[in-house]
């Protein structure tokens, strides 16, 4: 083997695979909350932050670190104040995220082409420092995208409900704020600051078509993401190094085109066996029945409007979040 006798290759497949690993990780909890798109939005900022790295001559990974953490905490901020104009706010961030990157770059000398390493991944040319800051950093990600799951996913799935039991739901908003941030800074060398939101997402809705629980969808994710990282590095080895990053993504977009059709087929097949979705924090459902004896105002009929479920000798009705069918004088739980 040998491709593996480069010592770049080696640093480009553990950057790859700590990169493949974290975005996920985190991706899962904005995809739950319906931030899919806030990634890439980091990424954008991290721009200005990695520009500020070449025109003062420090590290471009220690200057994005700081201005994507301290921009997701001013996005996260924003969010809460509202939808429409904090989509607004949002989008001026990122304008002025891009704009204020390309300017820095231009005063501080350096080509765009240094700047594109950062924009779309340059495995290629990462450093033995910036490998292991790589892997610090996505150390810290997956220890509390992991560990903090249970916090994390109660907030992301139900803030009111969150807050009743007693969790700091700011607390843990800003945290997966934060770790976004840490991850698109992990994620630069790798798929870039503007692809970066492709890695964070993909694999997480590609998980989606096999998995209704959230814990299984995030370690599926990981995988995914870790397997096209992983691919996307050896297959362009072989091509180019400066597409590494698209690689990468293509590759996780074909693992979603091909997990789709399967999903559908779950889903059709699930859907005729239980209407909720049965998950870590979803109804349970019982196979038996439990009779209710209150009044039922409603008589359920084919025609009535309401999710008809056939179950065994009799049809079951999804009504007022229960599955119910009527029984004579009573109805029968689900
Ligand atoms: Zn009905
Ligand atoms: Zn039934
Ligand atoms: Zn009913």
């Amino acid at each position: 083997m040998s491709l593996f006798a480069y010592d770049f290759m080696i640093r480009a497949l553990l950057g790859a695979l700590f990169t493949g690993l974290a975005a996920p990780a985190v991706g899962t909890y904005l995809v739950q909350r319906r931030l899919a798109l806030m990634g890439d939005g980091i990424g954008h900022l991290a721009v200005t932050g990695v520009a500020l790295g070449l025109l003062t001559g420090t590290s471009p990974l220690l200057t994005a670190v700081v201005v994507a953490v301290l921009g997701a905490v001013l996005i996260e901020v924003i969010r809460e104040r509202g939808r429409t104009s904090g989509d607004v706010a949002l989008a001026l961030l990122f304008y002025g995220g891009i704009a204020g990157g390309l300017l820095l770059t231009g005063l501080a000398n350096e080509s765009a082409a240094v700047l594109n390493r950062f924009l779309f991944g340059s495995i290629g040319t990462i450093s033995e420092g910036e490998v292991w800051m790589t892997i610090a950093l996505a150390v810290v990600v997956l220890v509390v995208g992991v560990g903090l799951a249970p916090q994390l996913f109660g907030v992301a799935q139900d803030q009111e409900f969150a807050q009743v039991a007693g969790l700091n739901v700011r607390f843990y908003n800003v945290l997966v704020a934060v770790m976004a941030a840490v991850t698109v800074t992990v994620a630069m060398r790798t798929v870039g600051l503007l692809l970066v939101s492709a890695l964070m997402v993909i694999p997480v809705a590609t998980a989606q078509q096999f998995t209704r629980g959230f814990r299984v969808t995030l370690v599926l994710a990981m995988i995914l993401g870790a397997a096209s990282a992983l691919g996307g590095v050896t297959i362009s080895a072989f091509v180019t190094f400066a597409q590494t990053g698209p690689t990468i993504v293509l590759l996780a977009l074909a693992g979603f085109a091909a997990a789709y059709p399967v999903g559908m087929l779950l889903r059709r097949r699930e859907r005729l066996r239980a209407p909720f979705e049965v998950g870590d924090y979803g109804y349970a459902l019982g196979a038996d029945h439990t009779a209710v004896p209150e009044e039922h105002g409603h008589e359920h009929s084919p025609t009535c409007g309401h999710h008809a479920v056939p179950h065994g000798d009799h049809v079951d009705y999804v009504h007022d979040g229960h599955r119910h069918a009527p029984h004579g004088s009573h109805y029968d739980e689900h």
